[in-house]
């Protein structure tokens, strides 16, 4: 397939806009501002475009939902807050092709009726920040950003705001609750964003890969890039692989590439010749998978029925040599110390969880104390405020389901068998 959101990034300019337009940049525009905005619409709805956050909304009907509402302005989001461990799929598209999503959020904006754009950047990617900020200066000196885009009488403003560190900010509501400049913690839904998001007004929010994707549907048309892919999610996608294999690194791949293809064909298989033990397929809050279970096409549709998630397409590989316990407990001390402590079932509950596991982890695991985790984890999913919670739960059931056997041997032994 040939490259689309990783296009030129090889040529070490990639960031600058003369090499941009070289490369075919800024076409998908103009083509936009010739159509209505209804006929773009029409275009990204039947692309078939599924957002690339983790969530797989359709992006054509949350456009709609916010288009129906007259209020006025409506705000244009990216979330380019890519905190999930595991993923840093967007960093190449922010890093080395921003006028990409520029472009992207520009069409978006004129379909949407926004004039005013934010790019919410996780506050560890000081790099993208200034490669961004530049971008935008270079984009509005071209005319592609501004009070008259291309003279065409188009309105389109685009600020970089950069967030603090905090995972649960990549959650659209808290996310903008930090942008209006308060503390990150998850809305109440309903209202949504499409219709309350920003000082309440319509706003919607889709990440950097999700509008990194719209030149290209104007550019060929929905219908073809309805054919790239799997036929219920179609597109290009990136998967960030990481962990025990040869080659690490962004994969840019049809969706629905099997996620035993991704391993070994494309990041060159398990490191230094070892057996693979277990994959979590779309970063931390996914349910894990043994090494049996990975014959399974990555996209939305397909991955739960395979027992986990797409999420954010962010592979971490895991071989012979890694102890699950170790890893659970990682996960743990991860979703504890992110938990914004809105909500008691998150947040006294992700606290025990990761109790409970340092001291199994440590040799002082006690009888129950499998038991104590999955009673944790049921009191938490599904009885949360925001998703954070489900997928600490998440990474409980998915590592007792499958590596059982493993906490037993922590507690019968109180030790680690593989230190
Ligand atoms: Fe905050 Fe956790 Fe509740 Fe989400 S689930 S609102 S992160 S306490």
């Amino acid at each position: 397939m040939e490259k689309i959101l990783l296009k030129n990034i090889d040529n070490p300019n990639s960031a600058g806009i003369n090499e941009y337009i070289k490369a075919g940049g800024y076409q998908g525009l103009s083509k936009a501002l010739g159509l209505q905005p209804k006929d773009v619409l029409e275009e990204v709805k039947k692309s078939g475009l599924r957002g690339r956050g983790g969530a797989g909304f359709p992006v054509g009907m949350k456009w709609s939902f916010a288009l129906a509402d007259p209020k006025f302005p409506k705000y244009l989001i990216c979330n380019a807050d890519e905190g999930e461990p595991g993923t840093f799929k967007d960093r190449p598209i922010l890093e080395k092709n921003p006028h990409l999503l520029i472009e992207g959020m520009v069409i978006s904006g004129y379909t949407l009726g926004s004039e005013y754009g934010y790019i919410y950047l996780r506050g560890e990617y000081p790099l993208a920040k200034d490669i961004l900020n530049r971008a935008i200066n270079e984009a509005r000196e071209k005319n592609y950003l501004g009070d008259n885009i291309l003279g065409k009488g188009i309105k389109f403003h685009l600020v970089v705001y950069q967030g603090a560190g905090a995972y649960i900010c990549g959650e659209e509501t808290a996310l903008i609750e930090s942008i209006e400049g308060k503390k990150g913690q998850p809305r109440n839904k309903p209202p949504f964003p499409v219709n309350s998001g920003a000082w309440a007004l319509p706003t919607i929010v889709n990440n950097v890969e999700t509008l990194s994707n719209v030149p290209y549907i104007v550019t060929i048309g929905g219908e073809a890039y309805s054919k790239i892919g799997s036929k219920d999610c179609p597109g290009p996608k990136l998967f960030s692989v990481s962990g025990c294999v040869e080659k690490p690194g962004v994969y840019e791949l049809p969706m629905g590439t099997s996620l035993k293809d991704i391993i070994f064909r494309h990041a060159g298989g398990i490191k230094g010749g070892k057996k693979l033990k277990a994959v979590i397929p779309g970063g931390i809050s996914t349910p894990v998978l043994p090494a049996d279970g990975i014959d399974c096409a990555m996209d939305f549709v397909a991955m739960p029925k395979a027992g986990s998630m797409l999420g954010s397409g962010a592979v971490i590989v895991m071989d012979e040599s890694v102890c699950m316990v170790r890893v659970t407990y990682r996960a743990l001390k991860f979703f504890e110390h992110e938990s914004c402590g809105k909500c008691v079932p998150c947040r006294e509950g992700t606290d025990w969880l990761r109790k409970i596991l340092e001291r199994i982890e440590n040799g002082k695991g006690r009888d129950g104390d499998i038991e104590l985790l999955s009673d944790v984890a049921a009191n938490i999913a599904g009885k949360t405020f925001c998703p954070l919670g489900d997928g600490a739960a998440g990474v409980i059931n998915g590592m007792l389901k499958h590596f059982r056997n493993e906490f037993e041997e922590h507690i019968k032994n109180a030790e680690c068998i593989f230190s």
